[in-house]
């Protein structure tokens, strides 16, 4: 057999599973808040165009209304500044093997539990190195915090009277993940892929600013995380192919053994 009737054998014979790492997407999907001086991005709207009637009695489709960095999203390098002026740096030019990659699951749930605003840092890193091997170059690297089992935009959002307040990467982490490590990009459970507190950082949202600015993608919202071995599943992340697009809602699936 070929490596990929194999794959389709194993598919058929529940060996490896296809986990599903996507939100549902919908008019009540929790939308990341900025300061009012900024444009903030829409909700979602699901409008019906026609639904077995007078406007076309024989099927139903709808009309989308959202940003792109919605739900379960992917962010694209032109998405930041200091990516902007990169090569394939937008959804419809990133070459589509940067899409694919093995799954490097760092949890860190119980210090989220006990602080919603934890960084993962470059010592953190090293110790999970310490355990399962070294990050491979070309991982997605997937903070798990448990974030996802949030119900409700209020408590998913976390915004207090001093913004929001949810677990991110420390600078040191970014910094390693990129230089040392060349991964493709990092996934999150949270609304954005820097910590809620991020604004307030130097650089301000230091994951953005750096992994954009290395050419590198970023993933938010995911779930289901928990479903997930530390290493061994592959990621399969692909945006939709938006002209100039700086990310997309997406369907992210990973490959279990
Ligand atoms: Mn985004």
């Amino acid at each position: 057999m070929s490596i990929l009737q194999q794959l389709v054998a194993e598919l058929d014979a529940g060996r490896v599973r296809v986990v599903d790492l996507t939100q549902p997407l919908g008019p009540e999907t929790p939308v990341i808040g900025l300061p009012p001086q900024f444009a903030p991005s829409p909700g979602v709207t699901i409008e019906a165009i026609s639904q077995y009637d007078d406007k076309g009695p024989g099927w139903y489709w709808n009309t989308l209304h959202l940003g792109e960095h919605t739900g379960t999203h992917f962010d694209a390098p032109v998405h930041w500044i200091t990516g902007k002026d990169l090569p394939d740096n937008a959804c419809d030019t990133i070459p589509v093997r940067r899409f694919v990659g093995p799954a490097c699951v760092i949890d860190v749930t119980a210090e989220v539990e006990a602080n919603p605003d934890v960084l993962l840092t470059r010592e953190g890193l090293l110790a999970w190195e310490t355990e399962h091997g070294p990050i491979p170059r070309g991982a997605w690297v997937l903070l798990r915090t448990g974030w996802s089992r949030r119900a409700g935009a209020q408590e998913f959002l976390n915004v207090g009277p001093d913004g929001p307040h949810s677990p991110g990467f420390h600078k040191d982490a970014t910094v390693f993940l990129i230089e040392e490590r060349d991964i493709l990009g990092v996934g999150v459970e949270t609304v954005g892929t820097d910590a809620g507190q991020a604004g307030t950082f130097d650089p301000p949202f230091p994951n953005h600013t750096l992994m954009h600015g290395a050419g590198k993608f970023g993933l938010a919202s995911l779930r289901n995380l928990d479903q997930l071995p530390s290493t061994g599943a592959v990621v399969i992340a692909a945006p939709l192919k938006i002209v100039h697009g700086s990310g997309s809602p997406l369907r992210v699936l990973a490959l279990v053994e």
